[in-house]
């Protein structure tokens, strides 16, 4: 296909046959498996879906791209391709499994999508395997890091795991940047009970400023005093000194039910 590189879609192309097998490989696609492909921009990665799985839905932004990929594919009767932004796309209300090279910059916005609103309208995915920024992987896997409000927001929907690492030579054209393809195997239950868009507002907060202590993030946006942190935080059994990036998801819980039931602080 002749489609000259768009850089304000994050288009930069797979080329590398080896990572393409490695994303399939991780996605453990079964021929009943339906797939959701975001951005299948040349087609690299949507040719080798096609060939394990049962059903390709790929929702492509780029307008020029669209009469190619339905010319390429139109003998599949197992493909489905959407003009649209990923981000505003219901996913099937079927098992689906989201495999993609997604576009860098939506990332956040993509996890938030499939994973918290999908979670909260009942049709999260089953899985998800993408290529994202080596250092975005980094810090969602959060182990030479400390944690991050994305860190927890994926811990709290799956189980994330590094498939491997991309070099910038894989892809044209060349990304400034390195790559990681991620896997998150999701839950079938979000590890937390309550309502998650307030958790999630929470977590901003708590590490709007990640070097202060919690007690001082928490004390302007919540309408209670720094003492009254401080004695909730206790009866957490947690220290009043803590940073955000040190709770644990079960001291997120319990920090959240503990403000929930003070009339005064949400
Ligand atoms: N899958 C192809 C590959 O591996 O070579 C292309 C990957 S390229 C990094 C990202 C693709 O996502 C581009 O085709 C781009 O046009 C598309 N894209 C960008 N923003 C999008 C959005 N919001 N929704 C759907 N597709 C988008």
């Amino acid at each position: 296909m002749v489609v000259a590189a768009k850089k304000s879609l994050g288009q930069n192309f797979l080329k590398d046959a080896s990572i393409l097998k490695k994303i399939i490989d991780a996605a453990e696609i079964s021929p009943t498996d339906t797939i959701l492909e975001i951005g299948p921009g040349k087609a690299a990665l949507t040719t080798e879906l096609l060939k394990v799985a049962g059903e390709v839905i790929a929702v492509e932004l780029d307008q020029r791209l669209i009469p190619l990929l339905r010319v390429e594919f139109c003998h599949h009767r197992n493909f489905k391709l959407v003009h649209g932004d990923a981000l505003k796309f219901t996913p099937p209300s079927t098992p689906y499994k989201i495999v993609a090279n997604i576009p860098y910059y939506i990332t956040s916005p993509l996890l938030n999508h499939f994973l918290l609103e999908q979670f909260q309208s009942g049709n999260p995915p089953e899985m998800i395997v993408f290529m994202v920024q080596k250092e975005v992987a980094d810090k969602i896997i959060a182990k030479r890091e400390k944690d991050s409000v994305l860190s927890m927001e994926v811990k709290i929907f799956g189980e994330p795991e590094i498939v491997t690492y991309v070099p910038k030579e894989a892809f044209e054209p060349r990304p400034k940047v390195d790559s990681a393809v991620i896997k998150i195997r999701v839950y079938d239950k979000p590890k937390f009970t309550g309502d998650l868009k307030k958790l999630i507002w929470l977590m901003h907060i708590s590490f709007s400023q990640k070097r202060k202590k919690l007690v001082n993030n928490l004390e302007g946006p919540l309408k209670i005093n720094k003492d009254e942190i401080r004695k909730i935080l206790t009866s957490c059994e947690i220290n009043t000194d803590v940073r955000a990036e040190d709770l644990t998801l079960e001291e997120w819980q319990k920090l959240f039910n503990e403000l929930h039931s003070n009339p005064h602080s949400f």
